[in-house]
């Protein structure tokens, strides 16, 4: 669409202005008509449908619905910002209490009794009794007035800041108005040929119905052509980015195994790899003397054995002459990798470092000159090792432990540290199935570490309410009778950090409490400490001073304490899937048998307690990975387990999408492979597709603890 109309200030928009503009910005980003325009619905619901009272059940209550009903009377509880309002209603079958707890003011002036009206909502029960908060509420005529022709109506996300001003009817009033704005200024940017080739429905007729369905037919064809322009656009970077890379040939040599490499592997390494650690390291040496560049995913388990494989290609890196760094996300998690690896090569010819937001200025400036020397082999570090004033002699490899933590532009910001790029290895344990991660990273060969190392037995996972809590405390001391250790992980949420702060301070009162001084000793590590003293923390645990470690998920990537076997999870039904498992894979890690154990209250929403209890079903990444798809649905694909975070994916999902996007990924690859530069008069338009969905420079810095 190379229309201008389309990049002016949504402000412009009918019902918009200045500062609903400001707002939608701020929640949405949204800033132009565009942006707006593909803001998509993320659900739809059927308008035609009106539900009586008694129609609405516990089962039904997770869906938005539609009532008709009669305003019985209202009332007003609480006090200043605590105010709740009321409005009792019925139908001839029940009745229901629709509840405002914001915009009271305006809600009260509105609500006529004893008139009929349709609410619009999301139903919850309260002691068996049907209520909705913040419902869109309309008088009958005027409701009825109103035909949506299909009776699909789009429902859009909002955010609870922008509800207030604008609910999801807002912004649908919104797209109304803009689309009379824009209709006649929207151009495909799909070739003919193309369009015609795959049967896709014009640009216009897609953006359409993705806002007003005029059928269920015609809504799943429009999805199918966004969702196809959006893959397309996406393969188009990815495989002129891989084409490019391959092309170079100017990876660097490692052709040798010397030293460094055999002494640790054959005198210092305590255990056999492995096969999928041997095949991973395989994969590394060929990739090395290819002569192009390393791209590659390592992904394994959580447990796997991921950093040995590191390790190893580091030495690699040192017999050939070259650096390595090692980039993971947390502070601790740094120090951890250092301690370990410095520990495993006493004795061997390599040189280690450690780089991270806390190194004193006079050891930093140290390491740095050292570095630039070429006295250093290997460094270790967190985002610190991006900054300007970290140079290299001769970097020859780059590694990224738990890679979904950082954003694209911080890792692109270490490969252009040499003029030459260096090798590239990131490891992750987010399960992404083999095609699926070639398809969307695309330019990432992937290795697999299938399995986890023997000897380990599998986790039991238990779900247990507060009730239990006696006998989970028994539990605990015969562990810790046996010279066991524990975790106690309590959740922390940006929104409500103080609360979570104060539940964490609560539990790890009670826990001293329950296991006093001097039989037992407790260790407390959350973000709001120093770093030294939640270093020390993690040491207290680590070197089995401490018994237990009530932590935040700050110990949720990558802590390796093989002596513990217990986690507790408070308040598990707070945590994701994903993290819920990453949890769990801080225990079992030695021979011993260990245990979750998962805490929750006894009122639990139905995904929570399917979340919960396949945590007890399964240890199995790739099996979590799933079903946390399935309960999160098809439209929720950032921050799942298997998102793809370089892309801004707004309709498509690579997994359930996958027969698309092979389609999308044959046709980039086709088109490159004869215009690379698209170039050629059928492909210009394409230009626009392909820039758009070049991936976004993410800046977030924030080192999650
Ligand atoms: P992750 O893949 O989650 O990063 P780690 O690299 O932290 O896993 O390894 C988990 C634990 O397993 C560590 O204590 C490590 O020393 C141990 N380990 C790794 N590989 C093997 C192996 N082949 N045999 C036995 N233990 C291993
Ligand atoms: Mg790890």
């Amino acid at each position: 669409m190379g229309s201008t109309i389309l990049d002016n200030s949504i402000k412009f928009v009918q019902g918009v202005g200045e500062v609903r503009a400001k707002l939608l910005e701020k929640e949405l980003g949204i800033v132009t008509m565009r942006d707006m325009l593909y803001h998509f619905p993320f659900r739809y619901i059927d308008r035609s449908r009106t539900y009586k009272v008694r129609e609405v059940t516990e089962d039904n209550a997770s869906a938005y619905i539609q009532l008709r009903v009669r305003v019985l009377g209202k009332a007003f509880a609480g006090e200043g910002r605590k105010q709740r309002f009321s409005v009792y209603c019925a139908d001839d079958t029940g009745r229901v209490e629709l509840i405002w707890f914001r915009g009271v003011k305006w809600i009260e002036k509105i609500i006529e009794p004893n008139r009929e009206y349709i609410v619009f909502g999301r139903p919850s029960f309260f002691r068996g009794e049907l209520s909705m908060v913040h419902p869109e509420i309309e008088v009958v005529e005027k409701a009825l007035s109103r035909k949506v022709e299909s009776g699909l109506q789009g429902i859009y996300s909002t955010t609870e800041k922008l509800s207030t001003t604008l609910g999801g009817k807002g912004l649908y009033n919104i797209v109304c108005s803009l689309w009379g704005v824009v209709r006649n200024h929207i151009h495909d940017y799909m070739p003919e040929y193309i369009v015609r080739k795959y049967g896709l429905m014009s640009l216009e007729e897609a953006l359409y119905n993705i806002h007003f369905p005029q059928s269920p037919e015609k809504l799943r064809q429009a999805q199918y052509r966004l969702k196809f322009d959006e893959l397309f656009g996406i393969q188009l970077n990815i495989q002129a980015r891989r084409s490019e890379r391959t092309g170079r040939r100017d990876g660097f040599f490692f052709p040798k195994v010397g030293d460094k490499f055999n002494t640790f592997y054959h005198t210092k390494l305590p255990f056999d790899l492995t096969e999928g650690q041997k095949q991973a390291v395989r994969d590394i040496r060929q990739d090395t003397v290819s002569g192009v560049q390393m791209n590659r995913l390592l992904q394994g388990d959580v447990g796997s054995g991921k950093t040995v494989v590191a390790l190893l290609s580091m030495l690699l890196a040192g017999d050939n002459g070259f650096q390595s760094c090692m980039m993971v996300p947390t502070e601790i998690l740094a120090r951890q990798h250092y301690a370990s690896m410095t520990k495993m090569c006493e004795g061997v010819l390599v040189r280690i470092a450690i780089l991270t937001g806390t190194t004193k200025a006079k050891e930093r400036r140290e390491i740095l000159a050292a570095l630039e020397a070429g006295e250093i082999d290997i460094l270790v570090g967190t985002h610190a090792l991006i900054e300007d004033r970290v140079q290299f002699s001769n970097l020859g490899l780059v590694i990224i432990d738990e890679q979904h933590r950082f954003g694209v532009e911080q890792r692109a910001r270490l490969w252009t540290k040499n003029a030459q790029p260096p090798h590239i290895l990131v490891m992750t344990a987010t399960p992404i199935p083999r095609t699926l991660a070639m398809t969307l990273y695309g330019d990432l060969d992937v290795s697999i570490i299938k399995g986890l190392p023997p000897g380990r037995q599998p986790i039991k996972t238990y779900h247990y309410f507060e009730s239990a809590r006696l006998s989970l405390q028994n539990f605990m001391r015969k562990q810790i009778e046996r010279g066991r250790q524990i975790y106690v992980v309590y959740p922390l949420i940006a929104e409500s950090e103080k609360m979570d702060y104060l539940s964490l301070q609560e539990g790890f009162d009670a826990i001293v409490r329950d296991f006093p001084l001097p039989k037992y000793k407790v260790a407390v590590c959350h973000g709001k400490m120093k770093p030294e003293l939640k270093q020390q923390a993690m040491e207290e645990f680590k070197n089995g001073q401490a018994d237990i470690l009530v932590a935040t998920s700050v110990i949720e990537v990558g802590v390796d304490v093989p002596n513990a076997t217990v986690i507790v999870i408070e308040s598990a039904e707070r945590f994701g899937l994903a993290q819920l498992h990453q949890l769990r894979g801080r225990v079992g890690r030695g021979s011993e048998q260990s245990y979750c154990v998962l805490m929750s209250d006894e009122k639990l929403s139905k995904e929570s307690s399917k979340r919960l209890e396949a945590m007890c079903q399964t240890t199995d990444g790739f099996e979590l990975a799933e079903l946390d798809l399935k309960l999160r649905g098809a439209g929720d694909i950032n921050g799942t387990m298997q998102s793809g975070e370089a892309f801004d994916l707004k309709i498509a999902n690579p997994t359930y999408d996958n027969q698309i996007l092979q389609l999308a990924q044959e046709l980039a690859i086709q088109i490159l492979g004869v215009d690379a530069s698209l170039s050629h008069p059928d492909h210009l338009v394409l230009r626009e597709l392909r820039d758009r969905y070049a991936p976004e420079h993410k800046t977030d810095f924030s080192e999650i603890s």
